[in-house]
């Protein structure tokens, strides 16, 4: 596995690959990696030839009073396990590179960027927008795989692919989960022991609300009340969202309908909010 931190080395190295008439898989994190990432890996291995993780804490995507400064680094383990799972590249740009003095220019998906963890987030996804923009151009990969933990992340990006007509297959992954249903994050290690316990009631809502519609529920609000209950009893610090999406628009809906329906969380816990989702087959 190659390390190249410089974006000028990078595209060169891009450029030769895609010239060689390789495809190339790119994988965007932040780094800390987890089994949640090296799925991601996995699946750009089986669908290209030249697999690049790349690994940039993007101080764009975090608000101000966020975790910019304490989220989680560890490049020395990161290394082995993007080799591991079968990275060819690793790049790690720096933010002096990515964002120079006098920065300006932002790509933002106007609309579905604003509700849901939008509203709670107001600038994050003009940051990931704007850095996964950067990191296609300089990548030049044929397909870029995210996972569909960050459910609304995905569909953005999606949009945007399609939108500025980016030439760039966008793959979304399962979520992975931890023997308890919780979805794997690298924010996971802020968690007390006792949160961690509670933390469960995410997926359990997800599941709640999963049953509830195969046996005929179809009203948001009494699923909502449902859930609330559940989460309720977990003692988080604050609720953000519950909201079900039509997967097809993101827009909220107030009666799931057939084929699909998208479950959507948001909670905090002490310091730490956590997301998940979940896609309901709606009979
Ligand atoms: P992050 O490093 O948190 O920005 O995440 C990088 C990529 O990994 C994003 O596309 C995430 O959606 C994806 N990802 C994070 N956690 C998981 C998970 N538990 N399962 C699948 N994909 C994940």
């Amino acid at each position: 596995m190659k390390i190249i931190s410089s974006i000028h080395e990078m595209q060169v190295e891009a450029e030769h690959i895609r010239l060689s008439g390789k495809r190339i898989g790119v994988v965007p994190t932040m780094g800390y990696l987890h089994r949640g990432h090296t799925s991601l890996i996995e699946m750009a291995r089986k669908q290209s030839d030249v697999v690049v993780t790349t690994i940039f804490v993007n101080p764009t995507q975090f608000g101000p009073g966020e975790d910019f400064d304490r989220y989680p680094r560890d490049l020395d383990r990161d290394r082995v396990l993007a080799e591991d799972a079968g990275t060819d590249y690793l790049f790690t740009p720096s933010t002096a590179e990515m964002y120079p003095a006098g920065f300006a220019t932002f790509v933002t998906v106007e609309g579905v960027s604003e509700i849901l963890e939008g509203k709670f987030r107001p600038t994050h996804f003009r940051g990931v927008t704007t850095v996964v923009m950067k990191l296609l151009l300089i990548t030049k990969p044929h397909i870029a795989v995210f996972g569909q933990k960050d459910a609304q992340q995905a569909f953005i990006l999606r949009k945007m692919v399609r939108e500025l007509n980016v030439d760039t297959e966008i793959i979304v992954a399962p979520i992975v989960r931890e023997h308890d249903g919780l979805a794997l994050s690298s924010r996971n290690v802020y968690l007390s022991q006792d949160e961690r316990r509670r933390a469960t009631s995410l997926y359990q809502s997800l599941q709640l609300a999963s049953a509830r519609i195969q046996s005929g529920d179809r009203s948001v609000d009494s699923l909502r009340k449902e859930i609330m209950n559940l989460l309720k009893a977990a003692q988080p610090l604050q609720v953000d969202y519950v909201a079900f999406v039509d997967p097809t628009s993101f827009r909220e809906v107030d009666l799931v309908a057939p084929p699909q329906v998208l479950a959507l969380l948001a909670v905090r816990f002490g310091a730490t909010r956590l997301i998940d989702n979940m896609l309901i087959s709606v009979p």
